[in-house]
Formats: structure tokens, C-alpha cells, sequence
């Protein structure tokens, strides 16, 4: 199906930030299409490689979540920094989705629910460290770096990985609105 492309392989990295990796598992549905795309992508770094720091030169970063921590931040301006392309991947990523309704009450709310109300233990104890720090709104990955594509979907849908990665090797431009929509 994509034979006449270039043959040098793409070097593409995935992540997800606040998502529940149900955008990564539509990828993980490509199926056997996977290993077509492997012939001309290299998954660099990923939750499905044990790679442990983000490399250069990253051709396409895909990115699933929002932002909802400083660690975020940091991570989605360190992948902008060292990648040609960045791929917001699903409806948390692009809006902020479900990953944001926690705006409604806001942070501090969030924390007392969760480390007060609810807590059997260690009540009232906000964890300071190892965990990464809430910021006081969660906002989706345009609002951080500038952000090349979107293919919106929750989860995005596997046909519209496939055509979009597939569209991104070819140098072809996808209608992904023939594949998907926000709240799919
Ligand atoms: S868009 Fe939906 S499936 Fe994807 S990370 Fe967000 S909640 Fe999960």
C-alpha cells in the first residue's frame, strides 16, 4: 500500500500526558498495519519502548493528554524543543476533554476531595514530592507550544492513526474528518 515511499525511516515518538492512554491503545489498534508503518517510521521513544530519555531530532512527536502538571509543562516544551513536527493525538490533547473537567472546581478543590474528604489515610496530606505539582487550570497542548496537527477523537479512532501517519510519510494531505470527530 505504501511502497513507492521514501526510504528513509521517520524517526516518530509517542507520549501521553494527562490522557488514559485509550488514545494509545487506538494506536496499538492499527493491528497488523503496524508493522506496514514499520518499514518507514522508527518508534524512538514511547510507552511501548523502554526508552528513558526523550532523544533529538524527533521527526513527529505524537502527544495524547493535556497538561495538567508543571511536569507536563516542562515534558511538552522539551518535545517541542527537539521535534520537527507535533502531533496532538485525540480530544484531551486538542481541548483539554475530560482531562479538564477538574477546571469546573478547580485545583484546590480537586486536592481537598481527594487528600480530604475521600482520603482513609494520611488525611489532609497533599503529596509535595515525587509527585508532580497540579497547575491551577488544565489546558490542552495548543495553549503551551505550538502544535502542527490534530486528530481529534476520544479515543481517536485506529483508521485515523493509520491514515494520518500513512498521509505524513507520503507527503499527502488527510481530510481526517473522513476518519474521525471530537467525542467519537
Ligand atoms: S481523548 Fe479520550 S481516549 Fe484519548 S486520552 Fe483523552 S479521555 Fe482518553
Amino acid at each position: 500500500m505504501i511502497d513507492s515511499l521514501s526510504k528513509t525511516k521517520l524517526k516518530v515518538a509517542t507520549i501521553w500526558l494527562d490522557g488514559c492512554s485509550g488514545c494509545h491503545m487506538s494506536f496499538l489498534d492499527m493491528d497488523e498495519r503496524i508493522i506496514e508503518l514499520a518499514r518507514y517510521i522508527d518508534i524512538v521513544y514511547s510507552p511501548y519502548v523502554d526508552t528513558k530519555e526523550i532523544p533529538q531530532n524527533i521527526d513527529l512527536f505524537i502527544v495524547e493528554g493535556a497538561i495538567s502538571t508543571d511536569h507536563d509543562l516542562k515534558i511538552i516544551k522539551e518535545i517541542r524543543k527537539n521535534s520537527k513536527k507535533i502531533l496532538a493525538l485525540g480530544d484531551c490533547a486538542i481541548t483539554g476533554n475530560i482531562s479538564s473537567l477538574k477546571n469546573l472546581a478547580g485545583t484546590q478543590a480537586v486536592l481537598e476531595k481527594g487528600y480530604f474528604d475521600l482520603a482513609d489515610l494520611n488525611k489532609g496530606q497533599y503529596p509535595d514530592k515525587i509527585v508532580p505539582k497540579l497547575l491551577d487550570k488544565v489546558i490542552p497542548l495548543n495553549e503551551a507550544v505550538d502544535i502542527d496537527y490534530f486528530v481529534p477523537g476520544c479515543p481517536t479512532p485506529a483508521d485515523a492513526i493509520f491514515e494520518v501517519i500513512k498521509g505524513l510519510i507520503e507527503g499527502i494531505k488527510v481530510d481526517v474528518s473522513k476518519y474521525t470527530r471530537f467525542g467519537l
